[in-house]
């Protein structure tokens, strides 16, 4: 059976939880700088550039809301992890980052991006232990599985569910590329919007 469409709208981009408007059930989208965020969001909507919108300069550190057209929203969170950001930034990247997930009520889940190439970075760690610490529901996907040679893929996929401190079934394997996955993330994502 085919999968539902993801029809995604982008609505406007914020730094403060007050600013966001009330759409109904939100999933949001978090991981370091390069993961491949904006690439699976597009995948998912079937649309090439939305996400794009999240990449012009200046939008980059901001919170990107989509609406979905049958209702809920899809939130792209600022990607973390650029070393050449300045402490400062960064401090407000966690204030702002911090208070979405803390605050947002209409926050149902977080999928938390990990690049299934190279695994958890230790602030990929940080920030799922942080979600733990603070019972944020999350979802880890592991994206690029296609960059994974096939010899190696069920070590990888061992190793970084143990590097995740979870099971290795916990975890969505995803390409955004090669399209492998991501029917099975829409519809996760679309089970939590839409109930
Ligand atoms: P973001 O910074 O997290 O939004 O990451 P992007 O979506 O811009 O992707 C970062 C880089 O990874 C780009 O060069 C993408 O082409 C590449 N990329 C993203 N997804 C995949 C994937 O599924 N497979 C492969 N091989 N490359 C990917």
């Amino acid at each position: 059976m085919a999968s539902k469409p993801l029809q995604l709208k982008f609505v406007q981009s914020a730094t403060r939880v007050h600013q966001l408007p009330e759409l109904g059930p939100e999933v949001a989208f978090v991981g370091r700088s390069n993961v491949g965020k904006s690439s699976l969001i597009n995948a998912l909507a079937h649309q090439r550039q939305l996400a794009r919108v999240s990449n012009t300069p200046g939008r980059t550190q901001l919170i990107n809301v989509f609406s979905h057209l049958a209702g809920g929203a899809v939130v792209d969170l600022p990607g973390y992890g650029y070393a050449r950001v300045p402490g400062h930034i960064r401090g407000d990247w966690s204030s702002m980052i911090e208070g979405y997930l803390l605050e947002r009520e209409e926050l149902v889940m977080v999928f938390a991006l990990v690049d299934g190439e190279i695994g958890p970075t230790p602030l990929d760690v940080q920030m799922l232990e942080w979600l733990r610490y603070n019972d944020v529901p999350h979802t880890v996907v592991a994206t690029k599985s296609d960059k994974v040679k096939s010899a190696k893929r069920q070590r990888r996929k061992r190793d970084l569910a143990e590097g995740c401190m979870l099971e290795q079934g916990d975890i969505v394997w995803v390409s955004a590329s090669k399209n492998v996955g991501v029917d099975r993330l829409r519809d996760l994502v679309i089970s939590h919007l839409t109930t």
